[in-house]
């Protein structure tokens, strides 16, 4: 990837990288800002010794950019803002300043569909003291083409997924609602998910009800109502969104605990993420859901999802050059 860009352009350049160094292929093609610039993704790289690698001290966002519009800005940016106070951290840049950021990376990239992430990391101390407080806190963002939990034809016939034993992280011990890089449980649910045939995972909760996934919640539809888990899950945009569309549509939503027995038992199920937005679930630990096929529910739900991506009250636009 190589930005270029005019010198009218009001755009930060982004400067163009040594072939000899790196293997570009191996970077999706974005733009990412990180220490006062914007760089090519493959020039985005961080000190072994930032806690955010070393000890998974960091929050993060993600937002999504759809024909040219950030969906929910807002939403994410408040709960970046908040991830960000709870772990007393710092940074050097208010929130204008981070959506102003957060908008030359999409528009530096050119990319009219994006996944745009922003992340604070503990960093790490000039004096390479243990203590947090000494660290200095480090701000990081990019904008790389729009990625999905699910693949075109599983977004049609509906993800298959096992429900894995592993017990999410309990949030007594790291407050699920602060989005983290925590991801063990979420990691070996997959692998166990692999092993039985099934392309993703779900994990439970330290009550042994439902959780959510990597990356994405869940809820299920039975008799026309909607339920999703309430309890050491991430409050995810998208979940959200599901509760204010249910309020357009008229439906019922709450956040309950969900048994196994009951998510098997649904008339629908569905994930939920940025990534890749609302998404079928039709076959769990190698049994059909109802008849087998995405519920109208879920459909109708899918299509004012993606239709609301162009509706100014839940989006903003790029201001591209
Ligand atoms: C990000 C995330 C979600 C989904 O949240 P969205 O805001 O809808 O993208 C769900 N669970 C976990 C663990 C997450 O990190």
């Amino acid at each position: 990837m190589r930005v270029t860009l005019s010198m009218e352009q009001s755009l930060p350049a982004v400067p163009a990288v040594d072939d000899h160094h790196v293997d570009r292929r191996r970077y999706p093609d974005g733009v990412a800002f990180m220490d006062g610039q914007y760089l090519p993704m493959s020039e985005a790289k961080i000190s072994v010794l930032d806690w955010g690698f070393l000890h998974s001290d960091a929050t993060y966002d993600t937002v999504h950019v759809w024909n040219g519009r950030f969906f929910r800005l807002d939403l994410h940016l408040d709960r970046f803002f908040r991830g960000i106070e709870r772990l007393r951290m710092e940074l050097p840049y208010d929130r204008e300043k981070i959506a102003s950021i957060l908008n030359n990376c999409v528009a530096l990239s050119g990319h009219r569909s994006a996944y745009v992430e922003m992340i604070c990391t503990r960093g790490s101390s000039p004096t390479f003291s243990r203590d947090p407080r000494q660290a200095e806190n480090r701000f990081m963002a990019f904008a790389v083409p729009f990625g999905s939990v699910a693949n075109k034809e599983q977004l049609e016939r509906g993800l298959h997924v096992a429900i894995s034993e592993t017990i999410r992280i309990p949030p007594k011990s790291i407050d699920p609602s602060i989005k983290n890089y925590h991801w063990l449980d979420l990691v070996k649910g997959l692998f166990d998910a692999y092993e039985r045939g099934a392309e993703t995972a779900l994990i439970l909760d330290t009550n042994g009800y439902v959780a959510e996934g990597p990356g994405f919640n869940v809820f299920v539809v039975k008799d026309g109502s909607l339920r999703t888990p309430a309890f050491g899950v991430l409050p995810g945009i998208t979940r959200r969104t599901v509760f204010d569309l249910c309020a357009v549509m008229g439906l019922s939503a709450t956040a309950a605990d969900v048994s196994r027995a009951e998510i098997k038992a649904a008339d629908e199920v569905f994930i939920t993420s940025t990534a890749g937005g609302i998404m079928p679930v039709t076959r769990i630990d190698g049994t059909a859901i109802a008849n087998g096929l995405v519920g109208s529910i879920t459909r109708r739900l899918m299509d004012l999802y993606w239709h609301k991506h162009d509706d100014p009250a839940w989006s903003t636009a790029v201001a591209y050059p």
